[in-house]
């Protein structure tokens, strides 16, 4: 084959040099044709949209042609130009094709028909090449550019937090451990407690819940900061809204006390729904048009309005009436309970209509570096709360005074050897400061519209499931 360099076929929709020769390489989707003319839809990953490749059956062998089915991986040579077919504007005559790998048609899962979901989920190494998984995961890279460039633009520097952990304080959900000892072999003191001196770290370890408490270190020497990486829990919650492996954004700020969180939380969801709109629309146009009639619009909406801003305590007493008019929950409903899916959601898609921020929970159901109130009952905790998902980001304002942190602390057995370097921050220079933790998956399942969070990471880990 003739040797031209390779055009991405974004790029041929968006700069159209009809009238030249180009070369494009990727997947078919599909062929068709009749005697004289063959059309193969070729997508290379770049865009949702296909190039139409058309072939004058003149021109080629027909035995080189045939394993070209759907799934086949080509190189083509051709001359763009304007498509006189409905559906596309650009389209490429074939001069040339080379087979790069063929997909035999008998053992290709990925033919035509629609697949559901469950079964995309089986065959995670290959869904990508579906348009569905196509959009959601250059959506998903487009919402991590949003991340980096919000925080980029306002001063935070993005800063790494360890994996891999030996304090369970958080208190966030259950852990993974990390060993490298003998799980066959295992050595136990007279009270049968294993002995993890002679394991790797000297003692025991775990996958992280959070990046928070690390996060807040920087916080109180940089002022503002975010991480953005994976982080892990064992908790056995088979929900359409809960993975064991799941990505976050914490960004934790020194000096901003919770009404400046709640505004930076807002401003930040904002801007990445925003980027979506602008960076992902030939993607988001797709999503609206195949799932979910309604995303666009949605989107749309959010940005329009307000967030309301409420109290746990008005929360509860919302979700009481709607109680006393008949409302039928599943999960009981009063002062000190924790808030089920349900009842965040009564409150943000029937009661109010918009994302909701909730603060001022009760100490009991939240983490020991909560700031306290002075009402002695409740601390400055914030959870955003949104359309079809429930909780999207749990922050709070923190705990700075040493004493009472102390104090709570071990109120709650939280163990002082596990915090005492968390501890020092309050010790030496200790300041007023807040941040938030963002679940990066329940955001994509806001922009994307998908209703199952394992459709919008590549491979999904829950409970029984670690395939890929
Ligand atoms: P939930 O009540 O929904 O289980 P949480 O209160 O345990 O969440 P936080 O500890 O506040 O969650 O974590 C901060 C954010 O991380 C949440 O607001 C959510 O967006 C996300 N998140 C938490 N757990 C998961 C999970 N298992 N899978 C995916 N995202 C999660
Ligand atoms: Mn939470």
């Amino acid at each position: 084959m003739e040797t031209i360099s390779r055009t991405k076929i974004a790029d041929l929709f968006k700069n159209k040099p009809f009238g030249t020769q180009v070369n494009v390489k990727g997947w078919v989707r599909t062929r068709r044709g009749n005697k004289q003319v063959g059309f193969i839809a070729l997508n290379d990953g770049s865009t949702i949209k296909n190039m139409q490749i058309v072939i004058d059956l003149q021109k080629f062998d027909e035995e080189l042609l045939k394993p070209i089915t759907t799934g086949a991986c080509i190189n083509v040579n051709g001359l763009l130009v304007e498509s006189q077919g409905k559906g596309q504007d650009a389209e490429i005559q074939a001069e040339e094709i080379e087979i790069y790998g063929t997909a035999d048609p008998l053992t290709y899962p990925l033919q035509k028909k629609g697949h559901s979901m469950e079964f995309l989920r089986e065959i995670a190494h290959l869904r990508p090449r579906t348009n569905t998984f196509g959009a959601v995961f250059r959506m998903r890279h487009h919402m991590a550019m949003a991340i980096h460039t919000f925080f980029h633009e306002r001063g935070f520097y993005y800063f790494h937090t360890p994996i891999i952990t030996a304090s369970d304080c958080e208190g966030a959900g259950q852990m993974f451990q990390v060993t490298t000892m003998n799980l066959y072999d295992l050595k136990k003191d007279e009270n049968g407690s294993i002995i993890y001196d002679n394991d790797f770290f000297g003692k025991q370890a775990s996958l992280t819940v959070s990046g928070q408490l690390e996060a807040e270190l920087a916080a109180m020497a940089m002022g503002a900061v975010y991480t953005f990486g994976p982080t892990f829990r064992a908790e056995n919650s088979n929900t359409p809204r809960h993975l064991a492996e799941f990505w976050m954004i914490e960004p934790e700020v020194a000096f901003i006390e919770i009404a400046e969180n709640m505004q930076l939380a807002e401003d930040f969801i904002k801007y990445c729904v925003r980027w979506a709109l602008d960076n992902c629309k030939d993607d988001l146009q797709f999503l609206n048009d195949m799932f979910d009639k309604g995303l666009i619009e949605r989107l749309q909406s959010v940005l329009k309005d307000e967030f309301v801003r409420l109290s746990y305590t008005e929360g509860v007493k919302i979700l009481e009436d709607a109680v006393a008019k008949g409302h039928k929950f599943e999960f009981p409903i009063y002062w000190g309970a924790d808030l089920a899916s349900e009842h965040e959601r009564y409150l943000v898609e029937e009661y109010f209509k918009r994302p909701v921020i909730l603060t001022d929970y009760p100490k009991e159901i939240k983490s020991f570096y909560m700031k306290q109130n002075d009402d002695g009952k409740t601390v400055r905790a914030m959870d955003v709360l949104f359309p079809k998902i429930g909780e999207i980001i749990g922050g709070s304002q923190r705990e700075e005074n040493y004493d009472k942190l102390y104090t709570r602390a071990k109120e709650m057995g939280v163990p002082e050897k596990d915090i005492w370097w968390y501890l020092d921050t309050r010790r030496f220079g200790t300041a007023p400061h807040s941040g938030f933790g963002l679940g990066f998956e329940r955001l994509l399942l806001f922009v994307t519209g998908m209703t199952n969070i394992r459709d919008v990471i590549p491979f999904p880990r829950t409970p029984k499931n670690a395939e890929f």
